[in-house]
């Protein structure tokens, strides 16, 4: 009998760490043989990989795990798993929600993804892989349970062939009181500085020219050697700054207490650092932030500002704020709002509180500000942000910027001789689009800045090769994306 490709689709919610991780798992399975598919229900294998930092994203996947019920009902061969924190953390609430569900895999066991799939089609029955919760053993027991799981890379998977997510550390041991990475992700480990490096060069050997290095708290990023040696995430962004290839060096999330000065020294001094600091506050009022235990006042935060933008000119720096935390009163609010007032963020990612089960926020303080005030909040956060990141923006008008274009802008259509609208970021992770042919995707590109809006930058790119050459004002009011709310992958 003919055998057939095997198929898989895989849904992604959540954080880089989840994109990432979803690349391996389907690398992995690809090596099995699988190919993958834009539709669940023309899969042998449906995967959710799940986020569990907001109700919202698990309530997402709860109803698309619904919807497939009656298809799991009528083809009962095909496998579905749930992945990722939502599986960590509840198993068995998504046993009693989706009883449907073949597989639950936990963050730190992903590496077994392709050999439960298999048990769950030879046994039939369901599979579960999950690690130890934080009160479930010793420390160095519970982190030996979180695999830190980096196979070999498949390039066909990345967002982008010259683009890629590193991982550098996993789990996280701030424990905010409201946050639930510390019990999804286990404890903090770094990763060997040597894995590090060498999964540069192979990505760079690849054609990868930017590298995004991932963790919680990136900057707390520490890897003992046992000999008295410590690296850092200075010593190794140096490191990975040796690698040829490599164009540019991120780095995402940082926590604002482990800010240091030899981090910012080596994003002021290597060239191939990117100038852009993603820093989350979360609140602009003391006592917010001592409820929400983030281990520094909004004076330490404004000097560490203060500081990175001394050492490190030009830097751009953006933050995270969640509205609505237990007990924020408007005078509370309003220290937020003048906080984002003053410090020119570049942009801001603004939640409104979730509270999530199990956590210490859950546990000791009321959910007590109404859901449209919390909405209120995050509109009047975000209009403060939405003036600055304007007037950010219209200040680079006229500057000449280097640009790495990523691909076809959101109104990217193709237009005759074969040009479209492209965007690209620049050294400070400003979003810029400008027409382009196909063919300038991943170069780096000196585009001219024209225009702007409170989300993007609009210039002509310095090419030969642009038929009909730079884009007028005209073009770009006619051309300029929807006004987009900037929102991470979360
Ligand atoms: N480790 C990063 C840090 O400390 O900045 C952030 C990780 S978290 C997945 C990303 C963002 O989600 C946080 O910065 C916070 O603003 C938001 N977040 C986390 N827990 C939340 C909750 N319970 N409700 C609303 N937003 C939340
Ligand atoms: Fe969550 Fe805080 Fe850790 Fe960030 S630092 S992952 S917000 S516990």
């Amino acid at each position: 009998m003919h055998d057939r490709t095997k198929t898989l689709f895989i849904e992604t919610v959540g954080c880089q760490m989840n994109v990432l991780d979803s690349e391996l798992v389907v690398g992995s399975l690809r090596r099995q043989g699988y190919e993958l598919v834009h539709d669940a229900t023309a899969a042998d294998v449906v995967l959710f990989n799940t986020c569990s930092v907001r109700a919202h994203a698990e309530e997402k996947i709860y109803s698309a795990l619904g919807r497939l019920r009656r298809h799991k009902r009528d083809n009962p061969e095909v496998v579905l798993g749930v992945l990722g924190c939502m599986a960590q953390k509840d198993q068995e609430e998504v046993r009693r929600r989706a009883p449907h569900v073949d597989m639950v895999v936990g963050t730190g066991q992903l590496a077994r993804v392709p050999e439960l799939v298999e048990e769950v089609k030879r046994t039939r029955e369901p599979q579960y892989a999950l690690s130890l919760g934080r009160t479930d053993g010793g420390k160095q027991e519970v982190a030996a349970s979180f695999e830190s799981f980096d196979p070999p890379r498949d390039a066909s998977m990345r967002p982008t062939p010259f683009q890629a997510y590193v991982r550098i550390q996993i789990g996280c041991d701030k424990f905010c009181t409201y946050c639930v990475v510390p019990a999804t992700r286990g404890p903090e480990q770094s990763r060997h500085p040597d894995h590090i490096v060498a999964e540069c060069r192979q990505l760079a050997g690849e054609g990868c020219k930017e590298v995004t290095l991932i963790g919680q708290t990136v900057n707390s990023y520490k890897f003992d050697h046992g000999d008295g040696r410590r690296s850092r995430l200075s010593d190794l962004i140096s490191r990975i700054h040796d690698i040829a290839g490599i164009d540019r060096i991120k780095f995402v999330t940082n926590f604002p207490k482990d800010m240091t000065d030899d981090l910012l020294d080596a994003v002021r001094e290597l060239p191939k650092a990117v100038k852009y600091l993603h820093v989350p506050v979360q609140s602009g009022c003391d006592d917010v932030l001592k409820r929400m235990k983030r281990l520094y006042t909004v004076g330490s935060y404004r000097e560490m500002l203060h500081r990175s933008r001394e050492k490190v000119p030009g830097v751009a720096i953006s933050s995270d704020f969640i509205v609505g935390f237990c007990g924020e009163s408007e005078k509370s609010f309003e220290k937020t709002m003048d906080l984002v007032h003053e410090a020119k963020f570049k942009n801001s990612f603004i939640f409104k509180y979730s509270p999530r089960p199990g956590t210490k926020a859950d546990d000791l303080y009321a959910d007590d500000i109404p859901e449209e005030v919390k909405k209120r909040r995050n509109n009047d956060l975000l209009a403060v942000q939405n003036v600055n990141s304007l007037e950010d923006h219209k200040q680079r008008i006229g500057d000449t910027v280097e640009v790495l274009v990523e691909g076809p802008s959101k109104v990217g259509e193709r237009q005759p001789a074969g040009v479209r609208q492209l965007t690209g970021r620049t050294m400070t992770d400003h979003i810029v689009v400008f027409d382009g042919h196909d063919r300038l995707i991943g170069q780096t590109l000196t585009v001219h800045i024209r225009e702007a809006s409170p989300f993007t930058l609009y210039g002509a790119a310095e090419t030969g090769e642009v038929p009909g050459g730079e884009l007028t004002p005209r073009d770009v009011e006619s051309k300029a994306p929807a006004p987009r709310r900037s929102l991470p992958v979360l």
